[in-house]
This record gives structure tokens, sequence and C-alpha cells, in this order.
């Protein structure tokens, strides 16, 4: 099965791909984690590529698409993936359809977590990551028992650079301009398939799986 997981910046795509992972068995592939592995090696796409994270833009396609298909090329990717982050814009889009076609792939679905504008200001910015076991958080509605440190692992817990207020109001203007025209490009095709983002994350699963027929 392979799916693109939609939705704005702080919708949940991180946390219902790694539940769909389990269940499914087969890889997340994250443009946003493997961009942010990129920038800690410090290899040269990573630094070019920190510069429009840091803003809040979407890095070039050229850095971008390179990564998918080297993604996609690897042995875990045959059974299936779920696309976390990617496609961002029309011509990723239609860059994936080629991709997937060249390699005999076709994408099942396009699942679309739609949770309104005003709630993800907060999710955003009261997300915190532990830097040891990449646990996360909230401060206003799952915080760690002690602040600033994990409850699993004890790590300290950090706020993504992108996560500032600036930074955010800036990708959810990206997300509404770019990422948003993808809703009618995936319903065009049949892939589309919009999910109520806002119940309990385990709510949210069971529909993602009823839509996807998994469960
Ligand atoms: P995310 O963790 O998916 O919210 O991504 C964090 C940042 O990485 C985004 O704000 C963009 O700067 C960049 N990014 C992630 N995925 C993409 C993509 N598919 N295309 C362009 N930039 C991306």
């Amino acid at each position: 099965m392979r799916v693109v997981l939609l939705g704005a910046p702080g919708a949940g795509k991180g946390t219902q791909a790694k539940k769909l992972i389990e269940v499914c068995g087969i890889p997340q592939i994250s443009t946003g984690d493997l961009l942010r592995a990129a920038v800690a090696a410090k290899s040269d796409l990573g630094v070019q590529a920190k510069a429009y994270m840091d803003r809040g833009e979407l890095v070039p396609d050229s850095i971008v698409l390179g990564m998918v298909q080297e993604r996609l090329r690897q042995d875990d990717c045959a059974k299936g993936c779920i696309l976390d982050g990617f496609p961002r814009n029309t011509s990723q889009a239609k860059a994936l359809d080629e991709m997937l076609q060249t390699m005999n792939m076709p994408l099942d679905a396009a699942v679309d977590i739609d949770v309104p504008l005003e709630d993800l200001m907060k999710r955003l910015t009261g997300r915190r990551t532990c830097g040891s076991c990449g646990q996360m958080y909230n401060i206003y509605f799952s915080k760690p028992q002690k602040d600033g440190v994990c409850d699993k692992c004890g790590g300290a817990l950090f706020q993504r650079d992108d996560d500032k207020e600036d930074t955010i109001r800036k990708r959810l203007d990206v997300y509404t301009s770019q990422t948003a025209p993808l809703i009618g490009y995936y319903r065009d095709k049949s892939l589309y398939k919009g999910i109520n983002g806002t119940g309990s994350i385990d709510e949210i699963f069971n529909n993602i799986c009823s839509a996807l027929k998994t469960n």
C-alpha cells in the first residue's frame, strides 16, 4: 500500500504515520525528517535546506525530489510506504506520479488530516520533542510530568527552530497557498480521503484505517 499523508503542519501527520507503519509494516518517508537529518549531518544539501526551513519556506524541489527518489528505491519500500509531508506542491505531486509510474508502484490513497487553522497554532507553538528518544509532547495538551524533561527516558525536551511563532505563520501561509491545492489534485484522481483531524489520536487513526480499509 502506498499512501500520501496530506494535512497542514501540526495536523498530526507524523503521529498517524507512526501508527500506520506499526499496523501495515511499511516504512514512513518523512521529507521533514530526511531534511532535518541532512541539516544535522551538515551535508551540502542540509546546509542549503536549512535556510529555507528556518524561514518556514518550502525547500526547492531540486533538493527534495532526489531525496525521495533515493528513498523510494530502497528495498523496504517495495511493499509500500507512507509518504508524510510529501508532496507539498503540485509540481512535487506530478513528479511523484512519474516516479511511481516508472517504478510500477501505484499510489492507493491521499489521506488529508483536516484540522481548523486556528487549532494548529496551539499545537505547533506547544510542541516539544525529546532530544534523546524523539518522544513528542505538547505543553498545552500532553505535558511531560516534569517541565522540559522526557517522561520516557529523562532526555531534555527542545522546541524545533521552525516551531517559533513567526515561522509557524509563514508555514501555515505556505500550506494554504502551495499544499492545499493538492486536495483538488487528488480528488480529480479519485484518491482523496478527507479525515476529521480534531478527535483523539486513536479516533483519528480509526477513521484513517476505515478510509483505507486496513482494519
Ligand atoms: P515538516 O516536518 O514536514 O513540517 O517539514 C519541516 C520543513 O521542512 C518545512 O517547513 C519545509 O521547510 C521543509 N520540507 C519538508 N517537506 C518538504 C517538501 N516535501 N518540500 C519542500 N520542503 C519540505
